[in-house]
């Protein structure tokens, strides 16, 4: 079988990523595209997820590639047209959000896929892998670029919904939450917002996880020059840092594992496997902690932000 695929807008990271991850799954197709400003040659084009839904174009899955804001809608006639359905990260712009999604994919009988991309980075299983049974001391986390260079022209990250700088920053945590052998909780944050944005431009973290290891992050949307996605975890078995996002392993300085990037083709290929075996993957975890930050975080307001 051959799950025909709707891809709903048509920006940075679906022409990125999905494009060439879509092409290179086998039991995917693109069958067509539904976005404003954008469409493929040789592919039906509608200019929302409505026209998609109501035309004669047969489709049995949507991809939402869209930013969160909006996100629940498109998802909820995704979901009450009969598709299943996979979506970008965030899942959602609230986490009651995707529980109301989780539970209408679940009554409909429909696989829904909450997408962590970095968690497919070639380091993170070896990671968690390693980590298991290890006694862990601390966690460090340094998640810095350079918002002008990845996220040209992208106002909705500003706006309310948008993240600011926890939409890189919710990457590193889907990493966190995945090689963790237990759960973490914020209990301290500082958030940094532009005066002229709703959304921060840095976030300072600390986390303690249940038996209380200290768990910190540092996410900065201002980083120019060298980029930076390192998560450092000392253990009594070594240092493991994970770095270039997650695609490098290195333990005590020892370089373990260096792969090109698979992480859509994976997404994609774990895709194909929920619905034809018809589950779901459906993991708010890090969007919680995001949520955290929200509510325990004090604000500074910094300088304004023009891109
Ligand atoms: P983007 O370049 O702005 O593309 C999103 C597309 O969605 C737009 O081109 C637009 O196409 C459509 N859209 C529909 N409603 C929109 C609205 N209200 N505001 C703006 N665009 C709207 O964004 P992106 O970087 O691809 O990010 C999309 C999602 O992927 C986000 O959730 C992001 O976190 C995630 N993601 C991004 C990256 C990255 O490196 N950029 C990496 C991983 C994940 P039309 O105008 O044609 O409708």
């Amino acid at each position: 079988m051959t799950i025909r695929l709707g891809l709903v807008g048509l920006g940075k990271i679906a022409r990125d990523q999905h494009l060439p991850a879509i092409e290179a799954t086998e039991g995917a197709e693109l069958v067509a595209v539904a976005s404003r400003h954008a469409g493929l040659d040789n592919l039906p084009h509608f200019h929302d997820i409505d026209a998609l839904l109501s035309s004669d174009v047969a489709i049995d899955a949507v991809t939402l590639c869209t930013p969160p804001q909006g996100r629940f809608a498109q998802a909820r006639a995704a979901l009450l047209a009969g598709k299943h359905l996979m979506l970008e990260k965030p899942p959602g712009m609230s986490v009651a959000e995707v529980d109301a999604l989780g539970r209408l994919a679940k009554e409909k009988g429909l696989t829904i896929f909450t997408t962590w991309h970095s968690r497919e980075a070639a380091g993170v299983e070896p990671a968690r892998a390693f980590l298991a049974g290890k006694a862990i001391r601390s966690v460090r986390v340094e998640w810095k670029e350079d918002v002008r260079y990845w996220h040209p022209g992208q106002q909705w990250i500003w706006e309310p919904g948008g993240l600011g700088v926890f939409d890189p920053g919710i990457n590193a945590l889907s990493i966190v939450t995945r090689i963790m052998p237990e759960p973490m909780h914020l209990t301290e944050a500082t958030l940094e917002f532009p005066e002229n944005c709703a959304s921060p431009i840095a976030a300072d973290l600390t986390f303690s996880t249940d038996s209380g290891v200290p768990v910190t992050a540092e996410f900065d949307f201002r980083q120019t020059g060298p980029q930076t996605w390192d998560i450092t975890v000392e253990t009594d078995g070594g240092a493991l840092k994970l770095s270039l996002g997650g695609s490098r392993l290195s333990i005590d300085g020892v370089e373990r594992m260096a792969e090109e990037d698979r992480e859509y083709r994976n997404l994609y290929a774990r895709f194909v496997k929920l619905v034809t075996s018809g589950q779901s993957d459906l993991d708010p975890s890090p969007l919680v902690h995001v949520a955290d930050a929200f509510l325990l975080g004090r604000r500074k307001i910094t300088d304004p932000f023009y891109d």
